[in-house]
């Protein structure tokens, strides 16, 4: 399928809820799980003695980020329905999931929220008491931008598959979701059992649940979802991820993934930060020649025209006549992890940016998140400790190319580490450019 219908989709839910047994249930059905490997991942997960996790291990073994171990861990795997690519972000098994979560989010065009139906579960799952964590996904994929929500109601097989639990859920959790900025048309509700098999990718057989669910099954309710923009029509933008040098051939070439805009063979690009003008010469595109590509696509294309000394991970090909912003400081909305030692003004981090990294300082702490609301609250904190939600200000050591979330996603994404760990995550909410 063509990468301009991959949607990322992010599964976010309490502890529990069913995230991992629904994300490989999906992947199985769907033809993504061989059964050797589910054998294989169902003996692994038994003797661990974590039975209920057979898929969660199929998911786990995926994930490749975790393998660069540049970003956060999040599970990568990817089904096809009739309409999208669907690439799925999970976090299986893993208790500490907001962090997880998070990096998901920041990624996610639309997301499912799955919840425990069964009594006391749900109710769980919305108490404020540091549990909640049902709301507390649903406020942070809001705010990272995410509009479109499948609520999936699991675990209906505990309530007998029962329409006034259903109603009653989604009466509570509705009034919530809307409160958080979702807007009603763009909620999608189906109960569901990711255990027993029922309205995931087929209409459900379960004879009750049928007699009075009309809707869609998950998979079509992800076809209903709307498709992604993909910034065609934007300047071209092209984060630099891995450079090769073609000794042999005299040229250079580099790989990565078209954020934005389009790229032509033998058109001018312009290389930022260090501002030079470059030739296309060729375009790969899954390992074969092609003219153009455009965002959404993995490419390699190989250059000439450029000092290769400038052609580094984090660079930006763009489109000559519209460069990326290139900033030494930026505002950002970070969410702090588990961290041992609190972020204090001075705190000296490592700024990750696409796949530019630099040395930073935190230099003011602007104000802090209210957790419950995300409505700034007043004064700003001397320290942030774990969990806490701000907005900062860093100054990095040399420029980076950089824009606004919300101009672009993949170049305002950023995540501070420390003594190899992240200690936050976040997006760019302010580009203090050096040259306009
Ligand atoms: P996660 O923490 O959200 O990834 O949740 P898991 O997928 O690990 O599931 C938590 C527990 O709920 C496991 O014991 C699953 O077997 C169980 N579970 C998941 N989905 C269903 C379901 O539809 N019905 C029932 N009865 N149990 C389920």
């Amino acid at each position: 399928p063509g990468n301009q219908n991959q949607l990322n989709l992010a599964i976010v839910g309490h502890v529990d809820s069913g995230k991992s047994t629904l994300s490989g249930r999906l992947l199985h059905l769907l033809g993504r799980i061989s059964k050797k490997e589910m054998h294989k991942n169902e003996k692994e997960a038994k003797e661990k003695g974590k039975g209920s996790f057979t898929y969660a291990w199929a998911l786990d073994e995926s994930s490749e980020e975790r393998e660069r171990g540049i970003t956060m861990t999040v599970g990568i795997a990817y089904f096809n329905s009739k309409k999208y690519h669907v690439v799925l972000l999970d976090s299986p098994g893993h208790k500490d999931f907001v962090p997880n979560m998070i990096s998901g989010a920041t990624q996610a065009d639309a997301a499912v929220l799955v919840v425990d139906a069964s009594m006391g579960s749900f109710e769980a799952g919305m108490n404020g008491n540091g549990f909640g964590q049902t709301k507390e996904h649903a406020q942070l994929i809001r705010s990272f931008g995410v509009e479109q929500l499948i609520v999936a109601i699991n675990k209906m097989d505990l309530v007998d598959y029962k329409e006034e639990r259903f109603d009653s859920i989604k009466v509570k959790l509705g009034s919530f979701l809307r409160s958080c900025g979702f807007k009603e048309s763009c909620i999608t509700w189906i109960p569901i059992s990711a255990m027993g098999n029922q309205n995931l990718v087929t209409a459900p057989s379960d004879a009750y649940l049928s007699s009075w669910y009309r809707g869609s099954c998950l998979l079509d309710a992800i076809d209903l979802l709307q498709p992604p923009l993909r910034d065609v029509s934007k300047p071209l933008r092209l984060p630099i991820c891995d450079v090769t040098k073609l000794h042999t051939l005299g040229f250079i070439a580099v790989s990565g993934k078209v954020e934005a805009g389009v790229v032509q063979n033998g058109s001018q690009v312009l290389l930022m930060p260090s501002g030079e003008i470059a030739t296309i010469r060729s375009i790969e595109r899954n390992s074969s020649p092609c003219n153009a590509a455009s965002a959404g696509d993995n490419v390699g294309i190989s250059l000439h025209g450029v000092d290769q000394i400038h052609l580094i991970p984090g660079g930006v090909l763009c489109h000559p006549d519209y460069p990326v912003s290139v900033a030494r400081r930026l505002e950002l909305k970070i969410l702090v992890l588990d961290i041992k030692m609190p972020i204090i003004i001075g705190s000296q981090v490592e700024l990750h940016i696409h796949h530019a990294k630099e040395a930073a300082r935190v230099v003011k702490i602007i104000s802090e998140l209210d957790q419950k609301t995300g409505k700034v609250s007043k004064g700003a904190p001397r320290v942030l400790k774990s969990k806490q939600s701000a907005i900062v200000e860093v100054n990095l050591e040399r420029p980076v190319c950089v824009e606004e979330f919300s101009r672009c996603k993949a170049l305002g994404r950023a995540f501070l580490r420390s003594a190899g760990n992240t200690i936050a995550v976040g997006i760019v909410t302010r580009v203090f450019p050096l040259y306009i």
